[in-house]
């Protein structure tokens, strides 16, 4: 499993790990972001380029 873990400190809810990964992260209906904490080992890609996109440096992934 990989685990995942967003710093809500520095999200800016712009939504841009969304369309990287959107299975793990959305939106809600205040545009605030929600996301699993654990996913399957075959997202690691998605959840890289999400990390990666972030702005803000917000998210981290980790093996688990
Ligand atoms: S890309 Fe980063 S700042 Fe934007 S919603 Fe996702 S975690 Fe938050």
């Amino acid at each position: 499993m990989i685990r995942i873990d967003v710093d809500m400190n520095k999200c800016q809810h712009y939504g841009q790990c969304v369309f990287e990964a959107p299975e793990v992260f959305h939106l809600d209906e205040n545009d605030k972001l929600e996301y699993k904490a654990e996913a399957p080992d075959e997202m690691l890609a998605d959840l890289e380029a999400a990390a990666d996109v972030c702005p803000m440096q917000a998210i981290t992934i980790s093996r688990g």
